[in-house]
Order: C-alpha cells, then sequence, then structure tokens
C-alpha cells in the first residue's frame, strides 16, 4: 500500500505492505487531516521515523471482534499498556510503554490502512459526514482544557493563536459562555472566528495582566510572550503547542506572579463526537484543500504555506 513515510526529516511516498497484531484491528483510511504535528515532526521536533498522521476517519475491515467489521470509526492516538503506574492510576495518555499513532512506534494514517486496537475506537454516528468525523482528534485535545480546569462564564479568556488547533479550541471555549476574545493573525481565520460570533482582538489592543485564562496555541516564541505579557497575577497560563526550538522564559517573574502554567494534550473523544453530531461545532470553515493520497507531498506542501488551515487526504 501507499504511505508517507518519514525519516530523517525528509517525506516520501513508498510502498509498504499493510500487516495487523491479532489484537488489533486494520482500518481503512477514509479521510486523514494533516496536523502542525506533522509538520513539527517533518522538521525534527520529536525522532520519528515511520508511516506519519493521527487525525483520521475509516472503517474497520478486519478484527477478532467481528461486530466492528464494517463500521465507521475514529481512534484514540495513545495505544498503552494498561500495567505500568500511570495507566494504573487513571493517566493512560501518559504511559510509559505507550505507542503514539503516527508520533511514536506506531505507523499512522497517511496511508491505505492503519491499524489500532479497538479499545482505542469510537463509532462516528452517521449523521457525521467524513469530513466533520475527522476533526475529532483535534477537537478531543481542545476539549481537554475543559477536562483539566473549569472555565467560568465570568471568565476573561485570551486565545493566542487561530490556526487549525486554534479554531477549534475557539468553539469550544465559546460553548462555555466566558468572555473570549482571539488574537488571530490572517484575515481568513478572523473571518471564520467572527461567522461563528467569536471576538478578535488586535494584538496591540490586548491588555497586560488582565487576562483570568490564556491558552496559547500559536507554537511561535512570540505567541508565548504575547500570552505571558496578558496573563494577570495568579492566572492559569494553558499550554497547547509544541514548539520545534527551546523557548527562552523569565522563570522567576512567573514566580513573583504566582501564574499557573498547565500544559495540555490529548482529550476525550466521546464529547467531540456528541459536539460535531449536535452542530454545536462545525469545523468545515477550516478545510483548505483535499488530495488524494498519491498526491500527499503536494497536500504537505500546500498545508506548511502560510496560514492555511485544515488540508485533507483521502485514500
Ligand atoms: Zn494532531
Ligand atoms: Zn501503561
Amino acid at each position: 500500500m501507499n504511505v508517507v513515510w518519514l525519516e530523517e526529516n525528509k517525506i516520501d511516498l513508498r510502498d509498504v505492505a499493510p500487516s495487523r497484531k491479532p489484537d488489533e484491528a486494520l482500518i481503512k483510511i477514509r479521510k486523514a487531516g494533516i496536523c502542525s504535528t506533522d509538520l513539527e515532526l517533518v522538521k525534527g521536533y520529536y525522532p520519528y521515523t515511520g508511516v506519519l498522521g493521527h487525525e483520521f476517519v475509516g472503517e474497520v475491515v478486519e478484527a477478532e471482534d467481528t461486530s466492528w467489521i464494517g463500521q465507521r470509526v475514529v481512534g484514540e492516538i495513545n495505544v498503552v499498556c494498561h500495567h505500568c503506574e500511570q495507566c494504573l492510576n487513571g493517566r493512560p495518555t501518559h504511559c510509559e510503554n505507550r505507542t503514539v499513532l503516527g508520533i511514536v512506534n506506531r505507523n499512522g494514517t497517511f496511508a491505505e490502512f492503519t491499524q489500532l486496537p479497538i479499545t482505542n475506537l469510537h463509532r462516528v454516528p452517521d449523521s457525521v459526514p467524513d469530513e466533520i468525523a475527522v476533526f475529532t482528534e483535534p477537537f478531543a485535545a481542545a476539549l481537554e482544557i475543559q477536562q483539566q480546569i473549569q472555565i467560568q462564564p465570568t471568565d476573561r479568556v485570551l486565545l493566542v493563536g487561530a490556526g487549525r488547533l486554534g479554531q477549534l479550541i475557539a468553539q469550544t471555549l465559546a460553548l462555555t459562555g466566558c468572555d473570549l476574545h482571539v488574537a488571530a493573525r490572517h484575515t481568513h481565520q478572523q473571518d471564520l472566528l467572527r461567522t461563528r460570533g467569536i471576538r478578535t482582538i488586535d494584538e496591540e489592543a490586548i491588555q497586560p495582566w488582565r487576562w483570568d485564562v490564556v491558552v496559547e496555541a500559536s507554537g511561535s516564541p512570540t505567541g508565548f510572550a504575547l500570552a505571558r505579557k496578558a496573563i494577570r497575577p495568579r492566572g492559569t497560563l494553558v499550554m497547547k503547542s509544541t514548539y520545534a526550538g527551546d523557548i527562552s522564559v523569565n522563570l522567576s517573574s512567573m514566580v513573583v506572579d504566582e501564574i499557573n502554567i498547565l500544559g495540555s494534550r490529548c482529550g476525550p473523544f466521546e464529547p467531540a463526537l456528541r459536539l460535531m453530531e449536535s452542530r454545536q461545532v462545525d469545523p468545515t470553515g477550516l478545510i483548505a484543500e483535499e488530495f488524494k493520497l498519491g498526491d500527499a507531498l503536494k497536500a504537505f506542501a500546500r498545508a506548511a504555506e502560510s496560514g492555511v488551515l485544515k488540508v485533507l487526504v483521502q485514500t
């Protein structure tokens, strides 16, 4: 089968035989989305060799439990051991022995087929089309913020960055009724937010030391600096980006201002599917272009262009 293979910071199309471990399901990929993490992996943020991709919707074609065959599914990306200290204490996404789809020691989804344990899979409701279902994983990641902290309707919340993940975070934060403002660089990112009734704010208009919660989703050192400046004393700074390089931070000022720093990664799939099913969130405005798997290298080039939101690969 055709796959997008990453090795030594280079991607190319390769022919690899699909395989299935006895305790896992073989999934035919229908659509897969290019995420900023994929682009960071190509730049070398984490040393990974193998098939890229972790955002997908697909159909189960082989599984020991035959009731899953033919089901349209999305899949959680962390494959865990169930017996390490983290797993036994309710932190499976931090499993010490985990593999991660298309990121750590597990071939991903820019391929005709991928494989995952059945326990990682979630059935997609019939009313949620593929081009929406493919956003389940990043919507779940956006919802992780609300798993971690309670956002009050009275909270003044600033989101820095309105890219692929930022747009989804904005849609989920807006549901809390908080006083949300989003710092978005590109005009079409701002327009997309405004069509959903979400307020944007110019960088110059962001008051320092005023925001109860600041979510950093820009992935850039300048975005981090802006977020740091905006957060009020004893406020919570939610870190939603991975960074390709190191970032320089004045940690003493964080101590003086008693800032809570919260790293935030993978989140719950079922609420993400529910919100998409009820159309309380709608990611379709993010889709810039869709490519065939054979044109995946073009798809990656398109996704890397400045300001481009979601690029999908169809197999
Ligand atoms: Zn991702
Ligand atoms: Zn474990």
